[in-house]
Order: structure tokens, then sequence, then C-alpha cells
């Protein structure tokens, strides 16, 4: 496995391998890699001849009050995790080099960033799909590989790559989940004992919305109403948006399907956690 920073050495790399005929797999992240990362690297090995995994805590999509000078790192073990997914490429970019003196270009995908994290989080999704137009651009990336726990960064991605004729193939994978429920994210490294435990509200709010869903409750409000008492149930937790949108347009909607998604996130003391489902799939 080669670990590359720099990143004229990097594209060069990705143009003369895609040269010899190989197609890049590629997965973008921010490093302190857990089994979510893990599962999108396994699939990555099996969708390319070369495998690119990055690690770039992106600092342009963080706001001016958040985590980024404590987003956690560890790269020695991410470099193991990486070793033993079979990743040939891990880039590491400083963000010196990403963002030098005069950089002044960015992306905006309007509509679906409006809502939801985009509401919460203002010019996260600029920052996010400016960064994964540059390393689609710097790695050459014929397929790039996404979660769905972050499901609005995946539908930005998509519509980006569309918009802009990225001659890149974007996958949605499923949400990995801890055996009790929580959906993995390096985030959760910051929650107290207690907070882990009130974190369980998340998953909880979206099982009992299922639930109802499936007994054949459609009003979008009243399934509303069954997510907002369950994580009320939980005195730590403190609701940021929770929201039954389109899971394609992530517009509003008054009547649930197949396909709405329900979307939330939620702060347990200082870390915000989001989880989401489609209705009438799996947790
Ligand atoms: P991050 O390092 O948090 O920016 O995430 C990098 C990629 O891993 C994104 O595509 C995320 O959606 C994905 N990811 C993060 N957590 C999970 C999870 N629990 N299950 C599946 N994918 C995940």
């Amino acid at each position: 496995m080669n670990i590359i920073s720099n990143i004229e050495e990097m594209q060069q790399t990705a143009l003369s391998l895609k040269r010899q005929g190989k197609t890049v797999a590629f997965v973008p992240t921010m490093g302190y890699l857990h089994e979510g990362h893990a599962s999108l690297l396994r699939e990555g090995r099996k969708r390319g001849d070369i495998l690119v995994l990055s690690i770039f805590v992106n600092p342009i999509q963080f706001g001016k009050n958040e985590d980024l000078d404590s987003y956690p790192r560890d790269r020695e073990r991410d470099c193991r995790t990486a070793e033993a997914c079979g990743v040939d490429i891990v880039f590491t970019p400083d963000s010196a080099a990403m963002y030098p003196p005069g950089f002044q270009t960015g992306v905006t995908v309007r509509e679906l960033t409006l809502p939801l994290c985009g509401a919460s989080r203002p010019g996260h999704f600029d920052g996010v799909a400016t960064v994964v137009a540059k390393l689609f651009s710097i790695v050459q990336a014929d397929v790039a590989l996404f979660g769905r726990k972050d499901y609005q960064q995946l539908a930005v991605i998509r519509r980006m790559a569309a918009d802009l004729n990225l001659p890149v193939q974007v996958l949605g994978m499923p949400i990995i989940r801890e055996a009790d429920g929580l959906a993995m994210s390096s985030r959760n490294s910051y929650l107290s004992p207690a907070e882990r435990q009130g974190a369980l509200c998340l998953s909880r709010a979206l099982v009992r919305v299922k639930e109802r869903y499936a007994a054949g409750e459609r009003s979008a409000d009243t399934l509303k109403d069954v997510a907002l008492a369950a994580i009320a149930q939980e005195p730590l937790a403190t609701i940021d948006y929770l929201e039954l949108r389109d899971g394609a347009t992530l517009e509003p909607l008054q009547t649930a399907d197949n396909g709405t998604i329900l979307a939330l996130a939620v702060k347990l003391g200082q870390t915000r956690l989001i989880d989401n489902t489609l209705l009438g799939e799996e947790l």
C-alpha cells in the first residue's frame, strides 16, 4: 500500500494508471475509520483495479463553531484498516496544498442543499461539493463510494456529478450500525458513556416510525410526532432537525410512501449525530 500526500504525485500516479487501462475506485473520508468506512472500502475493492482511500479533514466544510480542531485523528490505525481492506493508495493531502493562497473556486448545488443539514450548517455542502470535485479530479475516480448515513451528501454528490458531467459512477452504500442500532460515526468517540446510551434514541425513533408506517400510517405529521416523542423520552437529547421528505428531491411532503426519507440530527451534549432511514426499507 502506497501513502501519497503530494497532490501532483497523486494525480500523476492516477493518470499513469489510467493510461495502462486501470480503473480507479475511490472512497473519500475524513479518517478515524470504522466499520462503516471499511464496508465502503471492501465494496470499492471489487469495483476497480486500483482502490484509493482519501483521508482529509476538509476545513471548508466546517462551520466556525464546529469541531474542525477536535475532529478525531489516528493515521496509524487508519492505515492498518486500509491495508486490511485491500487499499492500494491512501491519499492524505494537507489543507495548505488543497487550498493555497488565491484559491477562490467553489461548487454550489442549489435546492438539494437548502433543507436538513444544509439549513443547520450553512456553507457545509459547498465545502463538501468543492472538495469532492477536487478529489475526483486528483484521483481520477471512475467509481466513488459514499455511505447513505450521510443521505443528503450522497444526493448532493450525485447531482453534482450529473450536472457537471463528471465521468464517475457514484454508488450509495447501506448504513452500518453498532449491534444496538447506533449508526457508526467517527463522532461517536466524543460521547460520554451516558451520552452513548442516550444516542440510542436516534435509531429508536427510526424504528418506531417504521413500525407505524408498516402498520399503515401514512400521515407525515403523525409519523413525525412518533419520532419526536421517541427523542423527547431521552433527557440528554436535543433535536436539531427531524423531517420526513421525498427521498429523491428532499422536498417536504404530507403523505409518506416507500421512498420517503426520515432524516434527523440530534445533539447529545456537544455532539451532533445524524441518522436516517428510507420508509419501506430495512433499517
Ligand atoms: P466521513 O469520514 O464521516 O466523512 O465519512 C466518509 C464516508 O463514509 C461517507 O461516504 C460516509 O457516508 C460514510 N460513512 C460514515 N459512516 C457510515 C456508516 N455508519 N455506514 C456507512 N457509511 C458510512
